[in-house]
C-alpha cells in the first residue's frame, strides 16, 4: 500500500503515520525527519534547508523531491511506503504520481487529517520529539513514562526550534496557502479519505484503520 498523509502542522500525521506503518509493516517516510537527519549531519541538503526551515517555509521543490525521490528507490518501499508530510505542492504531488507510475505503483489514498486552527498551536507548542527515533509526544495529552525521555528507546526529547509560536503560525499559514489545494487535487483523483483529528490517538487510528478497511 502506498499512502499519503495529508492535513496541516500539528493535525497528528506523524503519530498516525507511525502507527499505520507498524501495523501495516512497511517503513515510515517523513520528509521532516529526512531534513532533520541531513542537518544533523551538516550535510548540503541540510545546510540548505535549514534556512526555510527555521522560518516554517517550504524547502524548494527540485530539492524535496530529488531526496524523496532518492528514500523511495530504496528497496524497504517495494511493498509499499507511507509518506507523511510530503507531498506539500501541487508539483510535488504531480512529480509523486510519475515517480510511482514509472516503478509500476500507484497512491492508494490520500488519507486528510483534520484539525481546528486554534488546536494546531496549542498542540505544537507542547509537542516533544525524541532526538534519536523521532517519536512524538505531547506533554499534555500523551507524555512520556518518564519526563523528556522516550519510551521507545529511551532517546533524549527535545522541542523542535520550529515549534515555537511564531514560527507555527507561519508553518499553518504556508500550509493553507501550499499545501491545503492538494485537498482537492486528491479528491479530483479519487483518492482523498478524511478523518476528523478528535477523539485521542486511538479512536483516530481505528478510524483510519475502518476507512481503508484495514482489519
Ligand atoms: P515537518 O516535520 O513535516 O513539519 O517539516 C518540517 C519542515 O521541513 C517544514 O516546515 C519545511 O521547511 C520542511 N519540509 C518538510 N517536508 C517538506 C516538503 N514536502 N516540501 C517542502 N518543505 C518540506
Amino acid at each position: 500500500m502506498n499512502l499519503v498523509m495529508l492535513g496541516p502542522p500539528g493535525a497528528g500525521k506523524g503519530t498516525q503515520a507511525t502507527l499505520l506503518a507498524e501495523k501495516l509493516g512497511i517503513p515510515h517516510v517523513a520528509s521532516g525527519d529526512l531534513f532533520r537527519e541531513a542537518l544533523k549531519e551538516q550535510t548540503g541538503l541540510g545546510l540548505t534547508a535549514q534556512s526555510y526551515m527555521d522560518r516554517g517555509e517550504l524547502v524548494p521543490d527540485e530539492v524535496t523531491i530529488a531526496m524523496v525521490e532518492e528514500r523511495l528507490a530504496r528497496s524497504d518501499c517495494d511493498g509499499g511506503v507511507i509518506l507523511d508530510g510530503f507531498p506539500r505542492t501541487i508539483e510535488q504531488a504531480g512529480a509523486l504520481k510519475r515517480l510511482l507510475h514509472d516503478q509500476g505503483k500507484v497512491i492508494d489514498a490520500a488519507i486528510f487529517i483534520d484539525a481546528a486552527e486554534d488546536e494546531l498551536v496549542r498542540r505544537l507548542s507542547s509537542r516533544w520529539t525524541c532526538r534519536n527515533c523521532q517519536a512524538i509526544y505531547n506533554v499534555i495529552s500523551n507524555p512520556p513514562s518518564e519526563e523528556g525521555r522516550c519510551d521507545i528507546c529511551g532517546g533524549e526529547l527535545y522541542q523542535r526550534a520550529d515549534d515555537v509560536p511564531e514560527t507555527v503560525r507561519n508553518r499553518i499559514r504556508v500550509y493553507r496557502q501550499q499545501t491545503s489545494p492538494l485537498i482537492d487535487y486528491y479528491r479530483d483523483e479519487g483518492l482523498l479519505v478524511t478523518i476528523k483529528s478528535e477523539g485521542g490517538i486511538e479512536r483516530v487510528q481505528q478510524k483510519i484503520l475502518e476507512a481503508l478497511q484495514i482489519t
